[in-house]
């Protein structure tokens, strides 16, 4: 169809050329019988060609050869004038069609490609935008108009900034336009990061884009083109990503961070990663312990557990702080506690597992510790029961003596013998009961960390001495006999004699306690270099091997219903101990068995041999003095017998019962000796010794304390108040006499 509608616009333009020529003919008349053909074979080659241009340039030139060249009507190709008038003409029309058919083909490639861009352009998935050299849209496709909100038609001739708004995402700051930028400079501009279309109607786009000029064929700028595209979903795809990499990051930190090792492993028990914590725990590096076999660190006794842990971890299931044991490089075997949890892929496989694994070792070891403790406590608790129950035992004991003693002392009358037997008796039970009271308070005293030594330069010998004569009444009466072997040079110790009396004087009387009647006891002093052992040796009842570390704990007796009939508390060897060991010395107990005796052994460090002064600021008078004594107590029973013994002993008594009755009685009598109470009703005993010193007349009075409190600081107290001396009831008896017979110097 339209071949041929070009053909017939040809044939029209011949047409017309031929008739535009007749019309021109009486001014042309024989001139230029072609002229008007070039225009017609012009025309019919911008329109349909070369092929209907030859055609309009043949027929044409038959036409006006006929019509318009002399001789007319009539075809004269003879003439030479019109061979070379057809030979310029058919030269001419030549060119005409040549040319005609070079602009035709560029014309039709232009539009092609014209074409195909527009095409392009429509299809591409990014925004374009055209503009011309002074920065109005030229074109805009349909993406773009999607992004911008903005219709073609309306963008259509509208500066670039009012359709293509750019700001900054973070900064909301106008951004300059790049299409700007590539028509002034002539360079392909790129957009900054984080851009953001602000749309027409006020929404918000975020995009990623670009701008170069639009150059002509000479290189000048003709316009410039824009193409973006909406990076939402890029950008928050990034957003998520990054979102990711940071949870993934903080997961990574909390894990290398843990002070748990944590360890995954593949289900066939490859190890793939191993955090800081599993290296300091088992010893390996990641690098060592990564991509090797998990029974790396298991015990191969232990193996069958992990198959039953993957067992579980396969059915899906966790397994919970199990506890069990795991090896280190070095070989140690450590106790853990291992929560494991299956690792599953997208689908919900099990693909692997990780690993919590805690040392519990320390943990472990304070358990054990504490389970010690406690029982070590009820084990205390126990024997402390025991010891209540003995004590009650133990105290009544001497009561049934004392009470037998007092009705033969009532009954005697004049039996000399009797009285003695009596008296003896009380004298033994009393000082009983007040060695276990003593005990007592020293426990009380070591367990508050009160316990003080008043060291000296002692000469052991003396200190011996005493021990024995403590003793002595009780291997008197056991029918016991006791040898002294001490050595020929005197031996000095720096310690508390009081103190050391007491210690050889428990072993002393546990040695007799613990012999039959008899029996044979030995008490040896062996000085050796810079020390010296004193050992107390019985062949009594022995001591089972077993028995033999437990000994000096406190409340320990071994129990045997022998031992149970020979008194005691059970704290004796404890003291023992305590003080030896707070002289710097040692005790041992040696016994071959139950029935070969017993052997105790202290040995303590010894120092040189010197002479050192003993000074005192009482002194002791002619015995024998009769003194004015005032005894106060609001024990009438006490007060009265303690009046009967001092006045036995030649003295005149006076008596008071409470604080101010004290003083009264005092003042009026003008006592040598005050024996003092110290809990009076009224005024306590400090307090009427403060007041009488406070006289003119009780300065020089011998003020004596007589108390049942006889610690430190008790003596520290009467000491303070002014008394010049403190006696423990119930008061020793050769004490008293010594203080009767005291005056002040
Ligand atoms: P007790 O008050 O029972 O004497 P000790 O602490 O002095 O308490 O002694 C603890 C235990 O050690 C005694 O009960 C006794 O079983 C044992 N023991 C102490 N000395 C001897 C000894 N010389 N021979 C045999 N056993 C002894």
């Amino acid at each position: 169809m339209r071949r041929e509608l070009e053909y017939g616009l040809s044939v029209a333009a011949l047409a017309a050329a031929v008739f535009l020529r007749w019309l021109l003919d009486p001014a042309l008349g024989n001139d230029l019988p072609l002229v008007t053909l070039f225009g017609a074979v012009a025309a019919s080659v911008w329109l349909g060609g070369y092929r209907p241009a030859i055609i309009v340039a043949i027929t044409g030139y038959l036409a006006c050869e006929y019509l318009f060249i002399e001789p007319r009507r009539s075809f004269d190709l003879a003439h030479f004038g019109n061979l070379v008038g057809l030979a310029a003409y058919l030269f001419t029309c030549a060119w005409i069609v040549a040319f005609g058919e070079a602009l035709r083909k560029s014309r039709a490639r232009a539009s092609a490609q014209s074409e195909t861009l527009r095409v392009t352009l429509r299809s591409i998935g990014d925004a374009v935008i055209t503009t011309d050299t002074d920065g109005r849209i030229t074109y805009l496709n349909s993406v773009a108009a999607a992004i911008t909100g903005w219709s073609e038609a309306d963008a259509l001739d509208q500066p670039l900034d009012k359709v293509f708004r750019i700001v900054n995402e973070d900064t909301r700051q106008p951004i300059e336009n790049p299409a700007m930028k590539a028509l002034q400079q002539g360079i392909v501009v790129g957009l900054a990061n984080h851009t953001v279309l602000i749309q027409r109607n006020g929404g918000e786009c975020p995009i990623d884009d670009s701008a170069a000029p639009i150059k002509d064929e000479k290189g000048r700028v003709s316009g410039c083109v824009v193409i973006f595209r909406d990076i939402t979903s890029k950008r928050r795809l990034e957003k998520d990503r990054s979102a990711q990499l940071m949870t993934a990051r903080l997961f990574a930190s909390i894990v290398e961070s843990s002070d748990d090792a944590i360890i995954s492993k593949s289900l066939d028990g490859i190890i793939q990663s191993w955090n800081a914590a599993a290296e300091r725990l088992f010893g390996h590096t990641a690098e060592e312990a990564v991509g090797r076999h998990i029974s790396l660190v298991i015990p191969p006794e232990r193996i069958a557990e992990e198959d039953r842990i993957i067992a579980s971890l396969k059915a899906g299931q966790r397994v919970d702080h199990f506890e069990t044991e795991r090896v280190r490089r070095d070989g140690k075997t450590i106790l853990v506690s291992l929560t494991i949890s299956p690792i599953k892929d997208q689908d919900g496989n099990v693909v692997g597992a990780s690993k919590i694994v805690r040392d519990i070792t320390a943990r472990k070891a304070v358990e054990a510790d504490l389970r010690k403790l406690a029982d070590d406590l009820s084990d205390a608790d126990r024997r402390k029961n025991e010891f209540i129950a003995m004590l009650a035992h133990e105290l009544r004991n001497p009561l049934a003596p004392i009470s037998n003693a007092v009705q033969i002392l009532r009954l005697a009358g004049s039996d000399r013998q009797e009285v003695i037997t009596a008296s003896q008796m009380l004298e033994r039970q009393v000082s009983q009961m007040s060695r276990l009271v003593d005990d007592l308070l020293d426990m009380s005293r070591i367990s508050r960390g009160r316990i003080e030594l008043r060291k000296e330069r002692t000469l052991l010998a003396p200190v011996i001495n005493q021990a024995v004569e403590a003793t002595q009444a009780l291997y008197h009466s056991m029918n016991q006999q006791l040898t002294v072997s001490l050595p020929a040079t005197p031996v000095y110790l720096h310690a508390d004699p009081a103190r050391l009396a007491q210690v050889v004087g428990n072993l002393l009387n546990n040695a007799c306690k613990f012999t039959d009647r008899s029996g044979h006891i030995d008490l040896v002093i062996e000085p050796d270099h810079d020390h010296v052992r004193i050992r107390v040796r019985d062949n009594g009842i022995g001591i089972a091997p077993e028995q033999l570390s437990n000994i000096f704990h406190m409340f320990t007796q071994v129990d045997t219903s022998l031992e149970r009939s020979r008194d005691g508390l059970g704290i004796g060897l404890t003291l023992v101990k305590i003080l030896v060991e707070m002289h710097g010395g040692s005790v041992k107990a040696q016994s071959r068995g139950l029935g070969h005796g017993s052997e105790f052994t202290i040995q303590l460090p010894i120092v040189a041999e010197t002479s050192s002064p003993i000074s005192s600021s009482v002194s002791e008078p002619a015995a024998g003095a009769a003194r004015r004594v005032l005894i106060v107590d609001d024990n009438q029973d006490g007060a009265e017998s303690l009046a009967l013994l001092v006045e036995m002993n030649g003295h005149d008594i006076f008596l008071a019962h409470d604080g101010l009755e004290a003083i009264e009685a005092a003042e009026r009598i003008r006592p040598d000796v005050v024996l003092l109470d110290i809990g009076l009703p009224s005024l306590n005993g400090y307090e009427v010794c403060q007041r009488i010193r406070e006289k003119p007349w009780g300065k020089g009075l011998i003020l004596v304390a007589l108390t049942g409190w006889g610690q430190e600081e008790d003596r520290r107290k009467s000491k303070e108040a002014g008394f010049n001396a403190h006696l423990v009831k119930p008061v020793d008896y050769d004490a008293l006499m010594k203080v009767l017979a005291t005056t002040l110097s």
